[in-house]
């Protein structure tokens, strides 16, 4: 078996799933970094960490995720931490939002499930051993105007956390959300700006998060909290106390 510990994040190679490919290889994880469109900021990320590979596919097309475990199986021969980080966020009203905007939103959480199942199987069940680390949101919680499927995807996200955590019981796999608040990435510039100065307001630390502040809980689950399983990490500034 390979020596160093290896990690896969989803949505490696923007926003949040960066700052958690740079966090897992400071620690010292061999990270695989996957993304759909973003190819040269992958490529790039990759030159920075020095070590680790890259795994393009859309998560929304179960055949491209057959096609990432074959590429995995290529390059590795473990997998400690799975970091689902890849999610799309499509903005409208209940009576503005079409059926087809349903479907990508609900696709992706179904990439996340299927990849999750697939890395289980290869890895993390014959060695009874890893951690999966699912990245949901305080909209899953808390709800928000012109994100209902988002915030279903990412309220069933929690869910998948807290059921798998269960059903793997005894296999020393454990599993948990982090909920990210706002924090500062491409996904939130795209809000307007009146939308972004409404959500400061309500953020008792007053300011967005930087995605390095959820990176580094991250970081602690891939390779501390052994305790811990089944539970959502609440990182939002105190927009939400869960
Ligand atoms: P981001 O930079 O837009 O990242 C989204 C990532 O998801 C991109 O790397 C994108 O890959 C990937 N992705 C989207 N659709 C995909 C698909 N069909 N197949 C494969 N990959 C796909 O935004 P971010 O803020 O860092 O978001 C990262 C995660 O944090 C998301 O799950 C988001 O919901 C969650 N989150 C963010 C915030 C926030 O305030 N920013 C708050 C709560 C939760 P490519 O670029 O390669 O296409």
């Amino acid at each position: 078996m390979d020596e160093k510990r290896v990690a896969v994040v989803t949505g490696g190679a923007t926003g949040i799933g960066a700052a958690c490919v740079r966090e897992l290889a400071a620690k010292g994880f061999r990270v695989g970094i996957h993304y759909r469109s973003s190819g040269d900021a992958a490529a790039r990320l990759l030159t920075e960490i020095g070590e680790g590979f890259l795994l393009p596919a859309d998560l929304a097309a179960i055949d491209q995720v057959d096609a990432l475990m074959e590429r995995l199986k290529g390059e590795t021969d473990r997998l400690d931490a799975l970091v689902n980080n890849a999610g799309v966020s499509i903005d409208a009203d209940m009576q503005r939002m079409r059926i087809e905007q349903f479907e990508t939103q609900r696709s992706v959480l179904r990439g996340a499930w299927y990849l999750t199942k697939r890395v289980l199987r290869l890895f993390m069940l014959r060695e009874n051993r890893g951690r999966i680390i699912n990245i949901s949101s305080v909209v899953g919680h808390t709800g928000n105007a012109g994100q209902i499927p988002y915030a279903m995807e990412k309220a069933a996200m929690d869910a998948l956390t807290k059921s798998l955590a269960r059903e793997l019981r005894g296999r020393g796999i454990l599993v948990n959300s982090v909920a990210p608040g706002f924090i500062a990435t491409e996904m939130t510039a795209r809000l307007p700006g009146e939308v972004q100065a409404g959500i400061l307001a309500g953020i008792p630390l007053g300011r967005m998060g930087r995605p390095e502040e959820v990176a580094e809980v991250v970081g602690f689950l891939a390779t501390a909290g052994s305790y811990i399983t089944g539970t959502v990490i609440h990182v939002n500034g105190g927009l939400y106390g869960g």
